[in-house]
């Protein structure tokens, strides 16, 4: 078997090579968007590490003691650290802990393995106490880290580390690799659109019963938005994001602004005279209409303030400020 991954094969490759020809590095640090795949190749590296009957080397054989545990999260020298919640923070007593369980031997594996996941959600004492394991490297440890961007990590971390910065993949690729896991290529083809280049989105779209009904109603929402005046705008707001900050609240906000961002784009190219996305998103008739009823700087500063809005959410901004100066900026679509 070799690297279960949609995509990425620079990377499956780089990892590979380094485990066949012994030069495993004491720190990974995979970078990249949401739901592009780091967690998935951070497991992936870690079931290579320690497979007990690799097909060739640098590979991982999926039905091994180590690789079965590793891909159910319960492999005892794999340790998983992570902020409480999405857009939370990771505390130095999290990381302190973990050092004390590196200290030890592996308890059956090759290597004692830490994943540390989000990484760019480390206060500055969780990272200042991580640097201090990466420059006393203990032998028999991999650290594996992820974050969206180096930027959001301490130099002299991501200078320690094998940096990997996974890009977005076409709605192709992705598309191609649902339906190798058995998607229905339809239902591959729209998961595919929606999921801007990700493949973790995508398959949890693909395998989600109620992602099209969600769908439906995140566009006929932004239809009825852009249709709709300031006062309907912001008691859409009000709505969204009544009972405060919970991450399941920034989830979805997140879910609201990626399916936005997506026919915004879809209605760009469209101005632009290219032909319809594989697949048609659900939203095909909102994005006619776009391209037909608005002009193409429009369309293009509504795909920026979208784009913009998406990154304030992902990096904590309060949800209702961020929301409601999308609003403001939203064009005006003629009802009918
Ligand atoms: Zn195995």
């Amino acid at each position: 078997m070799t690297w279960d991954m949609i995509g990425h094969h620079w990377a499956v490759g780089l990892l590979r090579r380094n485990l066949a020809q012994a030069r495993t590095r004491q720190a990974y640090l995979i970078c990249g968007p949401d739901g592009v795949g780091k967690r998935t190749l951070a497991l992936q590296l870690a079931a290579a590490l320690n497979c007990e009957e690799p097909p060739e080397p640098g590979d991982s054989c999926g039905h091994c003691r180590p690789c079965r545990l590793i891909a159910a999260g319960t492999y005892p020298d794999l340790h998983q650290l992570e902020a409480d919640r999405l857009g939370g923070v990771l505390k130095v007593e999290q990381v302190r802990q973990l050092q004390r369980q590196l200290a030890l031997a592996p308890f059956e594996g090759r290597w004692r393995l830490a994943l540390l996941l989000r990484f760019h959600e480390a206060n500055p004492s969780a990272a200042n106490a991580l640097l201090k394991t990466l420059e006393e490297p203990a032998s028999q440890v991999v650290l594996l880290l992820t974050a969206r961007t180096p930027e959001a990590v301490l130099p002299t971390i991501v200078s320690r580390c094998e940096l990997i910065s996974l890009r977005t993949l076409t709605p192709a690729e992705v598309a191609e690799g649902l339906i190798g896991r058995g998607v229905d290529p339809v239902q591959a083809g729209l998961a595919a659109n929606l999921a801007g280049g990700r493949p973790g989105r995508a398959i949890r779209l693909s395998t989600d019963e109620r992602a099209l009904s969600r769908r439906a109603q995140i566009v006929s929402d932004l239809l009825a938005l852009l249709e709709g005046q300031l006062g309907e705008r912001f008691r859409y707001v009000e709505k969204m994001t009544r009972g405060g900050e919970s991450g399941e609240r920034r989830e979805k906000s997140l879910e609201v602004l990626e399916t936005w961002l997506a026919l915004w784009r879809e209605a760009m190219h469209r101005s632009f005279g290219a032909s319809p996305a594989i697949g048609g998103p659900a939203g095909d008739g909102l994005v006619e209409k776009i391209a037909r009823c608005l002009g193409p700087e429009q369309i293009v500063s509504a795909v920026e303030a979208t784009q913009r809005t998406l990154e304030d959410v992902s990096k904590n901004a309060n949800l209702r400020l961020a929301f409601e100066a999308l609003m403001l900026e939203m064009p005006v679509l003629n009802r009918g």
